[in-house]
Parts: structure tokens; C-alpha cells; sequence
């Protein structure tokens, strides 16, 4: 059996690694190889404790304890970090994964695939430079996936906008910065030697994303001299999306972005994308048959799809609820700020750890503790329990 990876991104280059490393005849093609994709490249403890390599490695990086969470009329809060974000240039990352590739025996091409064509039971590739013969597919050319006939089918409901600039410049802290009315947020993120200063949103077009952004950079006198802009798209499947999601189909499985594979919230796709190439491995390891595509399938929608689909629907909720007569971002800011049991969940929240599916429950078991936290500290210490009574 011939695998054909398409796409050397996270998702390509670790599903090509897992192929090549099991004895599967693996070839991956990439037009551009190692490039700095536009992204924040950032990863959170779920990732690397899933995938060590992701954190021991010589590979460049930034390892961030401290975030800083700011939202209109509520200020801003410092979390101090339990689990690290790492933060790697994407050129890094990726050089990374597909040396790893390459060292378990993957052959590498460098050229744009302009068609995927099926031939009887396999797959005829035409290339920029020729044309490769595979037995099965693996999608993974991302979130502007060029093929048609394979891959999540994003409509503009479907995406949401990044963009941002790459800015001289160094510190120690990432910002976190929601925005009245915005479905996304602004980040700054320290990497080696730079800054990735960006912003996400839904429903807004790009060029008044950059305004906003170019405002919060001058206001925070983050000096535009010497950067590069960037901008790019980010999968943000609605709802009913998640549930009509094309992510196989006959020879072939979409891994990470090209499988539309992003938290809906948080724009999180890293994770997914080397997730969701070792489902595909497995899958294909395990059941090269005809129940290839629906054995992927299950194993997505059980190991984290389902959780995304949620997510999809708290989102609004997130960015434009309320909460006891205040935005919901807002109230998180004062609630991190004053409730060492909603820190917590903050806390989970960042490294990963919390789900969407188990994160209402925790909430509402949490609810009164929380309270009594924010009152204690407001001065009515005599209505705050013991800490240990504390759940
Ligand atoms: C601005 C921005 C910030 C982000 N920040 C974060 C973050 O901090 N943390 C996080 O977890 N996620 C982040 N993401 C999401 C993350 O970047 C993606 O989820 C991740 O890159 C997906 O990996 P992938 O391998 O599926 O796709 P990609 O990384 O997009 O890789 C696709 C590859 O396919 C190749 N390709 C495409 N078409 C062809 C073709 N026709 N022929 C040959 N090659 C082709 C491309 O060259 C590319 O190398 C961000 C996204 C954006 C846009």
C-alpha cells in the first residue's frame, strides 16, 4: 500500500511520520515545505503532555507561564500558568515535524498538487512537476485546501478571519485581549526573537479586524516599525457543520485544518491537527478497508470532535452572553480576578484539560463556591466557607 500525504503542515508531516515509522510505503508533497505559516504557534500542555516531542526538543521555543486577560470594563488579571503555553515559530515547528518525517522514512517532495484524480482503486496525483501514483489519500493541505473533491467543505459561516504582524520585540507575558461585540480576541504572543501580535474574529470582514488591531497596537504602543503583516483563515464550523463534516471519503481521510478541525472558541488547531493525523494512521493501519471511513469518523467524533461540536454552540454564548448584568468575558476577568475556584477552571481551561462537555457541570457544581469567593473578597468574610469546605 502507497500513502499519499498532501500537505506537509502538523498535520501532514505527523501523519506521514506515523505511516513511514509503521513500514507504510509513505509520500509527502508540499508546495512550500517549512514556511511561517501565519499563527500564533502556540501549544498548551494537552498537546505536548499527548505528544512529549512537541516540548523535548532543540528545536527553538518559548515556554510562557504568565498570561494577562483583558476585557472592556472589567480590566485585566494575571494568570499565573500551572502548565506552560509553548510558543514556536511555525518555520521551527514544522522544519520540525517533517525532519521527523523524514528520518522515519518518508519520502519528501517539494511541489503543488493541482488535481487529485481517481483511478480504479487508487489515486493519480498531477503535480507541478509530474504526476505520483498512490493506493490511499491523506488530506492535509490545510484551511484554503486547494481539492475540491476532498476535505471539509468551509462556507463563510464556516471560517473566521486571523491576521496580525510579526513585531521586533520580546517579553515574558502573553496578552489576551476580548473586544465589545467581537466573536475572537486579540493576542500577543512572545516568541523566539519576535512577537506574533494578532487578532480572530467571526462575521467581521478582515479589514476592519486589522483596524481594531492596529488601534490596540498603538494604544499598547506596540510600534508597527519593522514587522510583517500576515493573515490567513481559521476553520470555525457552525453547528450543523460539525454534523454534515466531510472528513473521509472513498481512499482518502482530511486530517487538521483540512478536516476543519479547530476549536471553535479558542482557534486552537494545532493540537487537532497532530491529533487528528495520528487518528488517521491508526485508522488506516488498523482498517485498511472498506470501513475506513466511518472507523475515522467514530474515532474523531469520540476523541475530541464531539467536544468541538459544543463548542460551536457555546461560542455565541462566550462572546456576546451575559451574565448577572454583565458581558460574559467581562465577568470572567472579575471572576479569575476573585475566585481562586474559578482560576481553576481558567486554569484547565488554558492547559487544555477542561472539555466543553464536562466544563457546565464544573461550573455549576463550582457556583457557590465561586461566590462566596467573590464576596469574601469584597469584605463579607463572614459568609466565605473554610477553605476545605470549598468544592
Ligand atoms: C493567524 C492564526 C493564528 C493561529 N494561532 C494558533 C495558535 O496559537 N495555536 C494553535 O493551536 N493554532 C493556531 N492556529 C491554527 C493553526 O495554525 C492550524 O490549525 C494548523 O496550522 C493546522 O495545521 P495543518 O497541517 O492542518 O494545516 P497547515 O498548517 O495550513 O498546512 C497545510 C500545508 O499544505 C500545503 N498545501 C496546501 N495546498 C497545497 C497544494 N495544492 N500542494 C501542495 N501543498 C499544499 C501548504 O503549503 C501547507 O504547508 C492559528 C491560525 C491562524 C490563521
Amino acid at each position: 500500500m502507497k500513502v499519499a500525504v498532501l500537505g506537509g503542515g502538523p498535520s501532514g508531516a505527523f501523519a506521514a511520520e506515523r505511516l513511514a515509522t509503521a513500514g507504510v510505503r509513505t509520500v509527502l508533497i508540499d508546495e512550500k515545505l517549512a514556511w511561517e505559516k501565519p499563527c500564533g504557534g502556540g501549544l498548551t500542555y494537552k498537546a505536548y503532555h499527548e505528544y512529549p516531542f512537541l516540548i523535548d526538543n532543540h528545536t527553538p521555543k518559548r515556554i510562557v507561564r504568565e498570561t494577562v486577560l483583558a476585557a472592556p470594563k472589567a480590566g485585566s488579571v494575571t494568570l499565573h500558568l500551572r502548565d506552560p503555553l509553548v510558543i514556536y515559530s511555525r518555520y521551527d515547528l514544522n522544519n520540525m515535524l517533517l525532519c521527523r518525517a523524514d528520518k522515519a522514512g518518508a519520502q519528501i517532495e517539494k511541489t503543488r498538487i493541482t488535481e487529485m484524480a481517481r483511478t480504479g482503486t487508487g489515486w493519480k496525483l498531477r503535480t507541478k512537476t509530474g504526476a505520483i501514483d498512490a493506493d490511499f489519500c491523506v488530506v492535509a493541505t490545510g484551511a484554503r485546501n486547494p481539492l475540491r473533491s476532498a476535505g471539509t467543505t468551509l462556507t463563510q459561516q464556516d471560517t473566521m478571519s486571523a491576521l496580525g504582524y510579526f513585531v521586533p520585540g520580546n517579553r515574558d507575558h502573553i496578552d489576551i485581549q476580548f473586544l465589545e461585540n467581537l466573536e475572537g480576541y486579540i493576542w500577543v504572543f512572545p516568541r523566539s526573537g519576535h512577537l506574533s501580535v494578532g487578532i480572530c474574529g467571526k462575521g467581521v470582514p478582515a479589514s476592519e479586524l486589522r483596524k481594531q488591531l492596529e488601534h490596540h497596537m498603538d494604544q499598547y504602543s506596540i510600534p508597527p516599525e519593522g514587522s510583517t503583516f500576515y493573515s490567513h483563515l481559521l476553520p470555525c464550523l457552525e453547528t450543523q457543520a460539525w454534523k454534515h463534516n466531510r472528513v473521509a471519503g472513498d481512499g482518502w481521510m482530511a486530517v487538521g485544518d483540512a478536516a476543519g478541525l479547530v476549536d471553535p472558541i479558542t482557534g486552537e488547531g494545532l493540537y487537532y491537527a497532530v491529533r487528528s493525523a495520528d487518528l488517521a494512521a491508526r485508522t488506516l493501519l488498523n482498517e485498511a478497508t472498506d470501513k475506513t471511513e466511518q472507523a475515522y469518523r467514530w474515532l474523531l467524533h469520540r476523541d475530541f470532535a464531539a467536544d468541538l461540536e459544543l463548542g460551536s454552540r457555546l461560542a455565541q454564548r462566550v462572546f456576546h452572553g451575559h451574565y448577572m448584568f454583565g458581558a460574559v468575558p467581562a465577568r470572567m476577568i472579575q471572576f479569575t480576578r476573585r475566585s481562586p475556584t474559578f482560576r481553576a477552571v481558567m486554569q484547565d481551561l488554558f492547559s487544555g484539560t477542561q472539555n466543553y462537555i464536562g466544563l457546565k457541570g464544573r461550573l455549576l457544581r463550582n457556583l457557590n463556591g465561586s461566590i462566596f469567593e467573590i464576596m469574601g473578597s469584597f469584605g463579607f468574610g463572614r459568609l466565605v466557607p473554610r477553605k476545605d469546605s470549598v468544592a
